[in-house]
């Protein structure tokens, strides 16, 4: 759904990559980019302002950080406060203490309210709940029957009232009232209490547009039943109307969560990240398809990252924020300029990265890994211990000048650590073509200390 508003936002951000330093100019085009990808996404207007004022004010003050180069670090803001926008910490649903939970169902027909009690259904058993749906849709021609029909697929026990009763007659599960929704509502519930049903979804009627009494039904619903959640559902492909739907039910009947539906939909969908800044109200569940299984909590965290496309890339950046030590490295970096790296600088070096995981996880995660799979699968955690091992059977001394390693040396590292002289030979000889070509290289590229990392 959000391809589109990725590949914008993906393009913005790699014009930063590769730049040592930030300028102001720098910051307003990417945001102006970022700004452009937001609206076409459907964003709405105030949340994009809000947004990129704050991506922009940090980013100009962006603390220098020696984990991350500037580029780096606004991905890092922007993903932050895509975040933020998204409702920050994942929110779920608030069991009662004494259950039945109740779930009430709200929105506009055809945002994918039955769908959707269904799917919660199914997802409630699966989470050891006992869930009773109510059919309190008498609105739609259909939405009983519907409802039935993704119950029992769902393996989930239906209260509805049977056609052609009235109020007042027993239907297949204890006394069921037809024709008025609250008292169905209300019996739902009942009946839950009564067989130890531990979660009552309410599925409400909706209408096709907002009035009057599609609000005051499913107020009077609310008021009944005093649910624990109200979820107000939302199809993320009707665009813009999506948020003054939202705020018409916040003022109508009220709610403590949304769902976005139809996630799976080719349209721009950014009006639906818009709800949760618009409301106050976090987004609690995604729906992406017709299938039960075609549903999920709604984590902010993990959709930001796979709107930004990078979330691979974050959490790179997030290791290497906790365990990049800066200084260490740009001492590295100026020694490895003047081709005065020693083996001691070369296993600290080491370390810090292995600190971040398995290494071949670490190298999975850069950008462009995918097509080196091969390459990447010969460097494995088992080398880089025995490398490890042979530098630490080394003395200070020898680590400090490799060139005094010789041959009587070479044969008391190799049974000190473990492994063939010819391993040893091979560490020291790449040690020495390594840290000549490294000096070479960061000649002509012009790294400085600290080369490309500083503000
Ligand atoms: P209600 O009027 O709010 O109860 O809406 P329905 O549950 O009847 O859903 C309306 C239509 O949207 C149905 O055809 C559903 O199959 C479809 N639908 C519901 N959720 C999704 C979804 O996440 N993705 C897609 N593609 N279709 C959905």
């Amino acid at each position: 759904m959000f391809d589109s508003l990725s590949d914008r936002l993906g393009s913005a951000l790699k014009d930063l990559r590769g730049k040592g330093r930030l300028s102001d100019a720098d910051i307003d085009r990417t945001c102006r980019e970022i700004r452009l990808a937001l609206l076409e996404a459907d964003v709405s207007l105030p949340v994009v302002r809000g947004f990129i004022a704050k991506v922009k004010e940090r980013a100009k003050g962006a603390e220098v950080s020696g984990a991350l180069n500037p580029a780096q670090q606004v991905v890092k803001i922007v993903n932050d406060e895509l975040v933020g926008i998204l409702g920050g910490e994942t929110r779920r649903i608030e069991y009662a203490k004494k259950p039945p939970t109740v779930i009430m169902l709200a929105g506009l027909q055809g945002a994918g309210k039955t769908t959707l009690a269904g799917k919660l259904g199914n997802w409630l058993k699966k989470q050891g709940h006992q869930p009773l749906l109510v059919a309190c849709d008498l609105q739609r021609p259909g939405a009983v029957s519907q409802l039935q029909i993704v119950g029992e697929r769902a393996g989930v026990k239906v209260f509805a009232p049977d056609p052609g009763t009235s109020i007042g007659q027993t239907g297949e599960l204890g006394t069921v009232s037809s024709g008025d929704p609250v008292a169905v509502a209300r019996d739902g519930v009942a009946e839950a209490t009564a067989q130890h049903y531990d979660v009552v979804v309410i599925d409400t009627a909706g209408r096709l547009g907002i009035d009057e009494e599609l609000m005051r039904q499913a107020s009077d619903i609310r008021e009944a039943t005093e649910p624990d959640e109200v979820l107000f559902v939302v199809d993320a492909m009707i665009g813009q109307d999506a948020v003054s739907t939202a705020e018409a039910f916040q003022d109508g009947v009220g709610f403590t969560g949304v769902v976005l539906t139809k996630l799976d939909g080719d349209a721009r969908g950014g009006a639906a990240l818009s709800v949760r800044e618009v409301t106050g109200r976090p987004i609690m569940f995604a729906s992406s398809g017709e299938k039960l299984d075609d549903f999920d909590v709604f984590h902010p965290d993990r959709m930001a990252s796979r709107i930004l496309g990078m979330g691979d890339v974050l959490s790179l950046i997030e290791q290497a924020e906790q365990h990049w030590d800066a200084q260490q490295a740009e001492a590295a970096a100026a020694k490895i300029t003047q081709g005065e790296l020693t083996l001691e600088d070369f296993l600290d070096q080491m370390l810090m990265i292995r600190k971040m995981g398995p290494i071949g996880n670490i190298l999975g995660m850069l950008p462009g890994a995918g097509q080196m799979k091969d390459a990447l699968s010969q460097v494995d955690d088992k080398q880089l211990d025995r490398v490890q091992a042979i530098i630490r059977g080394m003395t200070p001394a020898e680590r400090d000048n490799p060139k005094i390693i010789n041959a009587s040396r070479r044969l008391r590292i190799a049974n000190g650590s473990g492994v063939t002289v010819s391993e040893v030979n091979q560490l020291v000889d790449r040690f020495f073509e390594a840290r000549k070509m490294m000096a070479q290289m960061s000649g002509r590229m012009g790294m400085g200390v600290g080369g490309g990392r500083k503000n």
